[in-house]
């Protein structure tokens, strides 16, 4: 049977090339000093992508270890921590802040719309003792874009640490890492870099150093514990043999996005397109602003369920969608359109397959999906 189109906010695409690359020979990367230099060229080119001086890590796992990492080696038992919600990974993030101890004050914002950046201020005005705050830069259950840019230099006038789950947003939204004063910014391999799931990286500020170095409290665990990171460069020493084949493909996968320097331009006019293909034909988007340029979600019509687009979808049309999960579940469809998954022939045929599908499910639809897309690409 054909692979089906895979059009889901991530894992995405993975192109020959980055496939390619995880075939290569390997070392052994803990005695081969050329494999620390190849580490550090990555962590310096994802950098680049974060527009970054800080320090950037490569950790051996999928994209949560890094939410997971930074909770772990920033929160001490007790630390009043601000958990920034207005979706399920915001809400999601205050159960790490719990597992490690932190005392979690949760600001919630409308799920329907990016976080409204005014009541935060006047939240943070009469309460801004944290030692951080956690937030989520897209998010990719809702399909919204958070104002990032606004909130962490906010954070940072109460000397709050911003800890940012990036990991659906970086390459495909704009992203100032040290522009904005962001802290941590978490980013995974199977988004807009369009790698193979399994790998997160990070950015880490020196404010944020100081404070997982500097701790009363030992920091629990091992893969979680930045600090055993510090001096890797230096010593020519990793905590733990690095999977070195995913490294390559990561790599190979970031110096693919690099050759498009428009890729942020890119993702914003297919995101544009695709909703207004959607609206045009009388369909319901989820959020009502802060519209992703990485994933659109919509409202699965009235008079139809989820699972009976979603299989007419892949076993008629060969094309695979995704729904969402917790309190979104079987309410709406999500469409990815991150890194490889982003370029205007696939999003056409999601569009046309989408359309059919609907036709045939009775759905009314007032406009031709795909035509309305290419009218407006
Ligand atoms: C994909 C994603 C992660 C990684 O989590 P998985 O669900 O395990 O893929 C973390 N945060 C956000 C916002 C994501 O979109």
């Amino acid at each position: 049977m054909k692979k089906p189109l895979i059009m889901t906010p991530g894992p995405t695409y993975v192109n020959e090339e980055v496939r390619r690359a995880l075939s290569r020979e390997i070392t052994n990367p803990d005695l081969d000093l050329e494999f620390y230099e190849f580490y550090k060229e990555t962590c310096n080119r994802i950098k680049k992508l974060l527009k970054t001086e800080n320090d950037v890590l490569i950790l051996s796992g999928e994209g949560i270890l890094g939410l997971e990492a930074a909770c772990a080696s920033l929160i001490e038992p007790g630390d009043r921590v601000l958990v920034i919600d207005n979706g399920i990974f915001g809400s999601g993030f205050g159960d790490f802040v719990k597992m490690y101890g932190g005392e979690v004050e949760v600001f919630q914002s409308d799920y329907e719309r990016a976080i409204d950046v005014e009541r935060l201020e006047a939240f943070l005005e009469k309460d801004h003792d944290f030692k951080l705050a956690t937030l989520v830069h897209c998010e990719t259950p809702s399909g919204i874009t958070n104002p990032v840019d606004k909130i962490c230099p906010l954070l940072k006038k109460y000397g709050i640490l911003s800890v940012v789950d990036s990991v659906s947003a970086v390459g495909g939204e704009s992203l100032q890492t040290d522009e904005w004063q962001m802290d941590m910014v978490l980013g995974g391999s199977q988004k807009v870099l369009s790698a193979p799931p399994g790998l997160t990286f990070l950015s880490i500020s020196e404010a944020a150093w100081d404070k997982v170095l500097n701790r009363k409290a030992p920091i629990t665990g091992y893969y979680c514990n930045l600090s055993v990171w510090k001096d890797w460069y230096s010593k020519k020493w990793f905590p733990y043999t690095q999977p070195i084949s995913d490294i390559y493909a990561l790599r190979a996968a970031v110096d693919i996005l690099f050759k498009d320097d428009k890729a942020l331009e890119r993702h914003k006019n297919i995101a544009e397109a695709v909703r207004k293909s959607l609206t045009a034909a009388g369909l319901k988007l989820y959020p009502k602003d802060g519209y992703s340029n990485t994933v659109t979600t919509f409202m699965v019509p009235e008079g139809t369920v989820f699972k009976d687009i979603y299989e007419e979808m892949l076993k008629e049309q060969g094309v695979m969608i995704a729904g969402a999960f917790g309190f979104l579940k079987e309410k709406v469809i999500r469409i990815g359109h991150m890194g490889e998954n982003c370029y205007e022939e696939k999003i056409y045929i999601t569009l046309k397959a989408l359309d059919e599908t609907l036709r045939k499910l009775r759905v009314d639809l007032k406009a031709e999906l795909h035509r309305v897309f290419i009218e407006n690409i």
